[in-house]
């Protein structure tokens, strides 16, 4: 099968990744910058610088998250940290009250576009809000009001929610169309096989790997025309269909393709051509036990083991030839392809 599908989750990882980690970075230095300028003006607690240390760590832990799930964690333990420091410097400089919601909606906001999902989004906000109250709100002088307190914290919580959900839409909305461009581009649209392009791109790769024996084989299907001819197009698809399924079957862990037409390809890493030759033997005969609309199927193979420091085009020509001699001595079997005019 042509490459390795990349999931959304490791999708939204790369490019959540990135902005998480700079985004902490800068909120743990603009944290850290705001308390040596009120430290010179206002001459705080030398504790409070405990928090650049803690922001410092969870950075670290940011930039070594694998999977949304340790980027939410680790973020919302940033965000609460940046927030406590933040709110512990308003009690420190004498006006807790008057930062209190300002602090709470700059760090519950932002934060919302940096979420995978918007559970993450919705908790992380709330976290932010709970570490305000159990840090500043027992410095308070005087009550909150608490109607517009609940009424802001209730929005910025569903704003913080909304826009997630938003962007995650879009993400996902991106990644199905990725996805489907993909398919456009490596899979064949009758057979669902992937494509020559997909089959090309692979064995480019394989053919340089001289560690495991590789052995080319091209098959075409036997008398093909005269099944279009005789019982329609239709049911010439319906074969190409059923070949591949059997393609698909016998050659599941190799790299397989249809290359066009009633063309197919199988380039597979075997021990030996014994290995390679049991391989071929297998797909005739699995194609050959296919009854069709009351005729039996069969297709020619062409088997060519590549040599050492032998092109992709030289492998494929010679199994090519060989697939002529298939044809020749009668179809529905395999032959070897003879050795390449290397010097
Ligand atoms: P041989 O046994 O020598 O391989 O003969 P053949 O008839 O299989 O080969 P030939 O090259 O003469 O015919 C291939 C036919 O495949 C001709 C073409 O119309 C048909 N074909 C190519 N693509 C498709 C397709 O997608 N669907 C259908 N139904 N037919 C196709
Ligand atoms: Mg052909
Ligand atoms: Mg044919």
């Amino acid at each position: 099968m042509h490459g390795t599908e990349e999931s959304l989750e490791q999708k939204s990882f790369a490019q959540l990744r990135p902005l998480v980690v700079s985004s902490e970075i800068l909120a743990a230095v603009v944290c850290s910058i705001v308390l040596l300028v009120a430290d010179v003006s206002q001459g705080i607690s030398p504790w409070l610088y405990s928090y650049g240390l803690v922001a410092g760590v969870v950075c670290y832990l940011t930039y070594r998250a694998r999977t949304t799930y340790s980027l939410w964690l680790s973020g919302m333990l940033l965000v609460c940290t940046c927030t406590a420091c933040l709110g512990s410097l308003a009690i420190a400089i004498g006006n807790p009250l008057l930062w209190f919601l300002p602090i709470g909606l700059v760090f519950s906001l932002p934060v919302s576009a940096m979420h995978a999902q918007p559970w993450h989004a919705l908790s992380t906000g709330a976290a932010v809000w709970a570490t305000l109250f159990y840090v500043v709100q027992p410095s308070f002088d005087r009550q909150l009001d608490l109607t517009l307190t609940l009424m802001l914290i209730t929005a910025s919580l569903l704003v913080a929610t909304m826009v997630c959900l938003t962007l995650c839409r879009i993400r996902k909305n991106v990644f199905d169309l990725q996805r489907q461009l993909h398919d456009m581009a490596y899979r064949d649209t009758l057979t669902g096989l992937p494509n020559r392009r997909a089959f090309m791109e692979q064995l480019t790769a394989t053919v340089s790997d001289e560690t495991t024996p590789l052995f080319f084989l091209m098959l075409d299907i036997d008398d093909f025309k005269k099944i279009n001819d005789s019982h329609g197009h239709d049911t010439g698809d319906r074969v190409l269909v059923a070949v591949a399924k059997v393609l698909s079957e016998q050659s599941q862990g190799h790299n397989f393709a249809r290359l066009g037409g009633e063309e197919f390809a199988v380039a597979a890493q075997l021990a030996d051509v014994a290995a390679a030759q049991q391989l071929a033997q297998r797909i005739v005969s699995a194609v050959n036990s296919n009854q069709m609309h009351g005729f039996s199927l069969s297709l020619s193979i062409g088997l060519a083991a590549h040599e050492a420091g032998e092109s992709m085009f030289s492998l494929m020509r010679r199994a090519d030839l060989a697939l002529y001699d298939a044809k020749h001595a009668g179809k529905n079997r395999y032959a070897m392809a003879g050795l390449s005019q290397q010097a």
